[in-house]
């Protein structure tokens, strides 16, 4: 498939790659790169892991067997010859997986030196092909020049200011998104949500940073039907130290996702005077009282309204993903389906794709050289798409380092 591509994305190290985020998927693909040989540059926003490290207490869904990989057990093991791997059963906290494993990892001589904490990547473009194609003029579109030219990193580092980075590819990582889709019908934004949005409750029960103060005996309430809305209700109503736990959830439709209509189902068994869901199409309106108390007005799936007043408002929305860089041809609409096109056509020619092609298909973007991991499909699967990215790069569709480590660490 990647022979179809108007570019040709190998890259011969040692050439440098930034990758953007350092979460599992981040740290992991860091590794990768630099077992290859390439240089790295690693941006974070905040500091390594700090998602897992907010999952807190709260355990992985998969065991150490499927998050953990050979090549990090063996950069683990080559920093310190003590180290010993855990048990491939064992079932991690979110904090236990930080700290002992991706922390550790990122404090390895392969990774210390490359790392950039408290350093969002502000903006993106090429250094030299400003470019756009047109929809009349992409096949005679310069793709091959664009894919050689590098890219300018805009930083806004906390502690350097704002600076200017070069690579020649970039790896994604930057994990969920930085906000999420608002309160009102259908994610869109309630009237006063923008202004109010910041006085949000941020932790919750279980959180890392939960201060009960913020919380104890007043009224809550929590607006989404993601997972993880269903889950902190669950785990805010076994906290059980507020005074009333409100849900705000949309009303019951036949292609809910199974969690939602499980927790719908569950919790509405435990429905009383100190814990009620309400079904809603969303928040029409949000501002504050005079005694600095949150107005709510709901609309009902009828049209009619309701009003509801609360002490603390939670928004558990999807998370939506930003944009970065308006020079890149990433999320440009015609250059998207374009590279859409490209699938189509391969597809036509050999109906039953390969792991491997819908992997190649997940991480390449239209822009030469950008690349985007996610792990909604799970760590274990941004894992196999980290290797297919570096397939990709290396030319080499049998290129599999956790193979190599894995048969490394049988022999040794
Ligand atoms: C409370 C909680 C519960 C969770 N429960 C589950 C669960 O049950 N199952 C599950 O699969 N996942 C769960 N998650 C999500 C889990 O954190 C992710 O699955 C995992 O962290 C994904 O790894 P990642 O590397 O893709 O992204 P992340 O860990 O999100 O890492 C991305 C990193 O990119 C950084 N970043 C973002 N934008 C920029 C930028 N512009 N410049 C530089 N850096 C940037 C972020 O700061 C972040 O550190 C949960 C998360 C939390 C907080």
């Amino acid at each position: 498939m990647i022979d179809a591509l108007p570019w040709d994305p190998e890259m011969e190290s040692p050439a440098t790659i930034a990758i953007l985020g350092a979460g599992p998927l981040g740290i992991e693909a860091a590794l990768y790169a630099r077992f290859l040989g390439y240089h790295v540059s690693i941006f974070e926003t905040r500091r390594v892991a700090h998602r897992m490290l907010d999952w807190n207490d709260r355990l992985l869904e998969l065991p150490a067997g499927q998050v953990t990989t050979s090549l990090g057990l063996a950069a683990l093991e080559a920093q310190d010859p003590a180290y010993r791997p855990p048990d491939p059963s064992r079932v991690f906290t979110g904090k236990e997986y930080a700290e002992e494993y991706l922390l550790p990892l990122a404090k390895t001589d392969l990774l210390f030196d490359d790392i950039h904490f408290l350093s969002p990547v502000v903006d993106l473009s090429r250094l030299r092909a400003r470019n756009q194609p047109t929809p009349r003029h992409f096949d005679e579109f310069g793709w091959q020049e664009r894919c050689n030219d590098e890219f300018r990193i805009l930083v806004e580092g906390r502690h350097r200011g704002t600076w200017c980075s070069r690579a020649d590819c970039i790896i994604d990582c930057r994990g969920l998104g930085p906000g999420r889709v608002g309160l009102g019908p259908a994610g869109g934004l309630a009237i006063g949500e923008p202004e109010t949005r910041k006085e949000f409750l941020q932790h919750l029960p279980n959180d890392r940073k939960f201060d009960p103060k913020t919380y104890d005996e007043k009224k809550v309430l929590i607006v989404g039907s993601t997972a993880e809305a269903c889950r902190v209700v669950q785990e805010c109503l076994l906290y059980g130290r507020q005074d009333r736990l409100t849900w705000i959830l949309p009303p019951a439709t036949s292609d809910q996702s199974d969690y939602l209509a499980e927790a719908r189902k569950e919790l509405s068994e435990k429905t009383s005077t100190e814990f009620v869901m309400i079904e809603s199409l969303g928040v029409e309106s949000i501002s504050k009282t005079e005694k600095d108390r949150w107005q709510l007005r709901l609309l009902k799936d009828d049209d009619s309204t309701l009003e509801l007043q609360a002490d603390v408002v939670v928004s558990k929305t999807e998370y939506r993903e930003e944009a970065l860089g308006t020079t890149l041809l990433a999320d440009n609409p015609h250059a998207v389906s374009f590279l859409e096109g490209i699938f189509r056509d391969f597809r036509k020619e050999d109906s039953t794709p390969k792991p491997a092609d819908r992997r190649m298909q997940e991480v390449l973007t239209p822009e030469p050289g950008y690349f985007r991991l996610r792990a909604q499909a799970g760590l274990p699967e941004g894992f196999e798409r980290i290797r297919t990215l570096f397939a990709i790069l290396g030319d080499r569709a049998d290129l599999d380092l956790y193979q190599i480590m894995r048969t490394q660490a049988k022999s040794s």
